[in-house]
């Protein structure tokens, strides 16, 4: 079962990737978190993106294919793709790199959203650096101030394109280029939508229903 997951940024699409792979062992691919770890790194690509990324635009489609085409090969029990494909020409060079590997996209599934929630999501967002886990600074904080749950570190740290400026951007890309793609996978009879509003448990429930059915 290969997954794709749309939605605009702080739809949730991380944080119910990472329950998906925790719940059915399948394997995320998050181009975001991948280009992050190339800024972190401080790799040729990670200088061309930085700045690109803390604008809140999207980075140029050959480098994020590059970074998925790396990964397809390995097999396993279903990718689920997390922030790619991010427009139409990403979502066409995947068809054709997952029929080359023998295997296609299964389903996918939108997030929907309260547009006015996203902001607040957003702005609040901390994550750990160590272990990648996500806080929010008001709605669900760690339970220690400042120390990760999960792992114990103390690096948790706010996004730089987590601020108004930057999620403006995001949204506008995201509207612009990658809500497109809804039509083309609805057209493809892949398309199945998931109301993001509610807990992180309600919504993992209803994907997991949703996925069950398909
Ligand atoms: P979010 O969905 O919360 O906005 P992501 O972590 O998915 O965040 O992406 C962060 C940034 O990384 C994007 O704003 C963009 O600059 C870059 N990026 C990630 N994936 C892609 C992609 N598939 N195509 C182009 N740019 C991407
Ligand atoms: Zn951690």
């Amino acid at each position: 079962m290969n997954l794709i997951l749309l939605g605009p940024p702080g739809s949730g699409k991380g944080t119910q990737s990472k329950i998906l792979v925790k719940n059915r062992g399948m394997v995320q691919l998050s181009t975001g978190d991948m280009l992050r770890e190339a800024v972190k790194a401080g790799s040729n690509i990670g200088k061309k993106v930085a700045g690109i990324m803390e604008a809140g635009e999207l980075v140029t489609d050959d480098i994020v294919n590059a970074l998925i085409e790396e990964r397809l090969s390995k097999k396993n029990s279903g990718f689920i793709f997390d922030g790619y494909p991010r427009t139409l020409n990403q979502a066409d060079l995947l068809d054709k790199q997952l029929t080359n590997a023998n295997t296609r996209i299964d389903m996918v599934i939108e997030l929907t959203v309260d547009i006015d929630q996203l902001i607040d999501r957003i702005v609040g967002r901390i994550s750990c650096a160590n272990c990648g886990a996500m806080y929010h600074i008001t709605h669900q904080p760690p339970k220690k101030e400042g120390v990760c749950d999960a792992c114990g570190s103390t690096e948790l740290y706010q996004r730089k394109d987590d601020n108004e400026e930057s999620f403006r951007t995001r949204l506008l890309e995201y509207y612009q280029k990658t809500a497109p793609l809804t039509g083309y996978y609805h057209r493809a009879g892949l398309l199945q939508y998931v109301s993001s509003i509610g807990s992180i448990e309600d919504i993992a429930t209803r994907i997991g229903t949703t996925l069950d059915a398909g």
